[in-house]
Order: C-alpha cells, then sequence, then structure tokens
C-alpha cells in the first residue's frame, strides 16, 4: 500500500498547494465492485487557490484507464478518466448551504486532515455513467431483436452472461 496522502485543506489552499500523484487501481476500494480487473492507476493533480470570489477552492484533475464490466454483456469495458472539477470549501453548513444556492461548482466541508485518495476516489464513482455500457454494435451482447439474425449466435457466444446480470438483482 502506497501512503495516503492527507492534507488540511484550508492551510493547503492558503499555501497555494499543488500535489500531483499515482493511484493504484488496486488501492481504490470502493471501485472495486465495479471494475472486470484491476489493472492500472490513475494520476491526479490538486491544486489549492482562492477564485474570483476569494472562496478558497480545490481544483482536481485525475486522468486514467479503468476496466469496468459492461452492465450488459459483463466483458471488459476500457473507461477513459479524464476528469476536472472545481470544489469550493465550505468553513461551515451555513456556507455549505450558501454555495449550493449560489454557485455552480460543488462544495465540501474544510477539514484538516482530508484524505486526497477518498477524494479522488469519489469524483472518479461521480464521474461514472450509472449504466456503463459498450455502445451500440461493439457490445457482444445484443439488445434482444426478433429481426436480428445476430442476436442467437452473440447469445450463445455467452452463455452465462444473462444469468450471472440476472443473480446480480
Ligand atoms: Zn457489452
Amino acid at each position: 500500500m502506497s501512503v495516503r496522502f492527507v492534507i488540511d485543506s484550508l492551510d493547503f489552499v492558503r499555501n497555494a498547494g499543488i500535489h500531483h500523484g499515482r493511484i493504484p487501481v488496486l488501492e481504490l476500494a470502493r471501485l472495486h465492485d465495479l471494475l472486470f480487473d484491476r489493472e492500472g492507476e490513475v494520476t491526479y493533480q490538486i491544486t489549492g487557490y482562492f477564485d474570483k470570489n476569494n472562496k478558497p477552492t480545490l481544483h482536481l484533475e485525475i486522468k486514467g484507464e479503468i476496466h469496468l464490466s459492461c452492465q450488459r454483456c459483463l466483458d471488459k469495458l476500457i473507461h477513459i478518466i479524464d476528469l476536472q472539477n472545481d470544489l469550493h470549501l465550505a468553513r461551515n453548513e451555513v456556507e455549505l448551504d450558501q454555495n449550493d444556492e449560489e454557485d455552480t461548482s460543488d462544495a465540501i466541508m474544510a477539514c484538516n486532515d482530508l484524505d486526497v485518495t477518498d477524494l479522488i476516489e469519489e469524483e472518479i464513482i461521480l464521474g461514472l455513467a450509472i449504466a456503463c455500457c459498450h455502445p451500440e454494435g461493439e457490445c457482444t451482447m445484443q439488445y434482444h431483436d426478433s429481426t436480428s439474425s445476430l442476436t442467437d449466435t452473440s447469445q450463445s457466444a455467452h452463455p452465462f452472461a444473462l444469468l450471472a446480470s440476472l443473480k446480480k438483482h
């Protein structure tokens, strides 16, 4: 396990902090249920700054490639991560509520032991589509369509895929 990177979020902004690192997919435990395998890693950069309204803000950039399981055929689905997000730091509940009303950027509570790995993991999960499937035509499991002659052959190629997806429910 690599050492987790923990920051005092407001201090990080005051010091115009900048940090980049890599996280093996193996260590992103909350993602594992969605994954086909645990290969690869994500790279990230976190920057602290005050935005134009002088709000303390964390800017995140996350890049990488993860292998999801297609929700239709359960085969490998390559997902490219290329995320950028600004998170305002709220010093209390009032600021947090105000931000939700006034600002399009998300806000999180400022804290003195913010686990950056957790934050990255959270952003990746939020960035995933709810149902992750291969695009039409690239999936080995076709939609049920009586007019398609491909249906029978593609289904027999993955006899257990449908069963496995039923078991999940
Ligand atoms: Zn698929």
